[in-house]
């Protein structure tokens, strides 16, 4: 797919990245997903990786699972704001810059309240 990243709004050819990650190849959250450059999307995967985010293993939806989400997640935001300042100093008009982190945050409303409910069920279970 050819676009615009959605972190440095270039144009050209997208990958589709997860930033919770896969299994059995499958999203993790498939309501979050970026379309980023090659670049974008390599750089998020080695902040993860320095990070040291490891990827997701059995048994998931956890609540350190959730947690690892999560951290993934505050990688995410805050490349995504660094994209959306550096957009801004080059001269992108504001609307456009601010494109990426509106299309993240509405994903993030429905993700984190997945990650909530199942929290949610955990602390239930634990009480019982
Ligand atoms: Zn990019």
């Amino acid at each position: 797919m050819h676009g615009s990243c959605a972190r440095c709004l270039r144009f050209g050819l997208l990958e589709e990245h997860h930033p919770t990650d896969r299994r059995d190849g499958k999203p993790l959250d498939p309501d979050l997903v970026e379309w980023l450059c090659p670049t974008c999307h390599d750089a998020e995967t080695t902040a993860q990786r320095v990070l040291g985010i490891e990827l997701p293993c059995d048994p998931y939806d956890t609540p350190g699972d959730i947690a690892r989400r999560l951290r993934c997640v505050s990688v995410t935001l805050g490349l995504t704001v660094a994209g959306l300042f550096a957009a801004l100093g080059a001269g992108v008009h504001p609307l456009v810059a601010i494109g990426g982190l509106v299309a993240l945050a509405v994903a993030l409303v429905r993700v984190l309240q997945r990650w909530a409910d199942l929290l949610d069920t955990h602390i239930q279970g634990a009480g019982a």
